[in-house]
């Protein structure tokens, strides 16, 4: 691996921003295209918000992000310890929400999945989840 960083803030709407910028700033080094780092940022904006609506249910607690690259990918993980998923590949499915009274479309981790080459999902129901991705 020849480069990452990891940072954990408050599971909170405001910080879905910080997230996707401290990814998008990271991979600058990179001289990514701007199709490239929209991407990105868009399923770390995804993993996020299912991590603070999801995991946390809204009631806060640590995200913690993870970024890395080396000569052939970058890497990004999204980990929470919240509730965590029951079925992860229901959960995966599209259109699939646990809560569609909140206006979710059920198209996070399809989008994860398109915008980014890779992604895989750990979950544990009452410990967590952790979202890897590569690109
Ligand atoms: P959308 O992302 O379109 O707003 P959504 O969040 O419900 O809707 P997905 O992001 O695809 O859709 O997630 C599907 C389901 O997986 C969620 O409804 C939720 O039940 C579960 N889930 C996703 N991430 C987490 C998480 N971090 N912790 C617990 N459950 C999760
Ligand atoms: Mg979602």
């Amino acid at each position: 691996m020849r480069n990452w960083m990891r940072a954990c803030f408050e599971a909170r709407s405001e910080n879905e921003s910080l997230a996707r910028m401290m990814a998008a700033g990271f991979f600058s080094a990179l001289n990514p295209t701007l199709s490239e780092i929209t991407d990105v940022k868009t399923a770390v904006s995804e993993a996020v918000t299912n991590a603070i609506i999801h995991g946390y249910e809204g009631k806060g607690g640590t995200v913690q992000l993870y970024c890395a690259y080396d000569e052939e990918k970058l890497y990004v993980e999204v980990a929470d310890q919240g509730i965590g998923i029951k079925d992860i590949p229901q959960a995966l499915e599209p259109l699939y929400t646990s809560k569609p009274e909140m206006e979710r479309s059920g198209m996070g981790f399809t989008i994860m999945e398109t915008f980014m080459d890779g992604m895989r999902v750990e979950s544990r129901p009452g410990e967590g989840t952790r979202i890897y991705m590569e690109k």
